[in-house]
């Protein structure tokens, strides 16, 4: 089989189960953290997560870093936007700032060859909600506008104080003011979705939320999924990940996540605190394929037609 035929195979098929990993020592590290967790997919920091200050990335380290990639298992590598950006912001320096770092983000994204930067699209603090939406689309169209091709994925949200983005029309209106250019995409986060009062683990709810997404956005936008359980019930609007099992979700509720016909092909990383609080397992991500296999199952045996 032909390295095009192994792709369209493996993207039929399958899901890129992975995780989140840090780039502490450089970026090339991050590569070898993912094999050493067995990642199909892996998702970076471009720079420290909680500071406006830039990360370089030499020439040597993106090459060492590509080189790594090809030889390894990964075929999907996701840039998480780091938190402070907030891209709906109406004050000058916050926006200034926040266009920077999301800017540094997709010029990265492109030397690297990402699958998409993940945006979380922003949050209104005291002020007038549309002129927030509005700001948060021109920063979008700004940046894409000055990059070159790396997409750009919007995060759902948990939902919590004015974040921007906790439903899929909220998601659509994002594109729409972003210039609805093809680079904009999206990122599912099942905890969010649950928090934000989506019932994402039953497989009737979960279908309308996707038919709600090929609707109003179109399936071809759906680039990524963040597997994660969540700590707090349904429609709580509060985001706190638990390891897989642990939390809201379940095993039983991820089953069918995990499972949903429409996410086949999608890169799928964890962002779970794991059993050191440093991020999942290699059993962590295992026992993701794992469930998904199960929730896979389950549903061929629930479609059979009665004897
Ligand atoms: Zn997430
Ligand atoms: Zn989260």
């Amino acid at each position: 089989m032909g390295e095009g035929a192994k792709r369209t195979f493996l993207v039929s098929f399958s899901m890129f189960i992975g995780a989140h990993v840090s780039i502490a020592g450089g970026l090339p590290n991050a590569v070898a953290r993912g094999v050493e967790l067995e990642c199909d997919a892996i998702q970076i920091f471009n720079q420290s997560s909680r500071a406006w200050k830039p990360q370089n990335h030499s020439d040597e380290a993106v090459f060492e870093f590509n080189e790594a990639i090809a030889e390894s298992r990964i075929e999907s590598v996701l840039i998480h936007a780091v938190y402070l950006i907030n891209a709906a912001s109406l004050e000058r320096e916050v926006r200034s700032k926040s266009l920077q770092a999301l800017k540094a983000s997709l010029e990265l994204g492109d030397r690297i060859g990402a699958a998409g930067v993940v945006l979380h699209p922003g949050s209104q603090k005291q002020e007038d909600y549309e002129r927030c939406m509005e700001a948060a689309g021109e920063t979008i169209a700004e940046c894409l506008a000055e990059t070159e091709s790396c997409p750009l994925l919007l995060e759902d949200t948990a939902g919590a104080g004015g974040t921007l983005g906790r439903d899929i029309s909220e998601l659509a209106r994002l594109v729409e003011l972003g210039g609805a250019d093809e680079r904009i995409g999206l990122c599912l986060d099942c905890c969010h979705l649950l928090a934000s009062g989506f019932e994402v683990r039953e497989r009737d709810p979960l279908a309308e939320l996707v038919d709600e997404v090929e609707v109003k956005i179109g399936l071809k936008r759906l680039r990524a999924l963040h597997v994660n359980d969540s700590q707090m019930p349904l429609g709580s609007n509060r985001d706190r990940h638990a390891s897989l099992g642990d939390g809201e979700l379940g095993d039983r509720g991820l089953r069918v996540f995990l499972s949903e016909p429409r996410f086949d092909g999608l890169p799928a990383v964890l962002e779970t605190p794991g059993p050191e609080r440093s991020g999942p397992d290699a059993a962590e991500i295992r026992k993701a394929r794992r469930l998904r296999r199960e929730g896979r199952r389950n549903r061929k045996r629930k479609d059979a037609p009665a004897p």
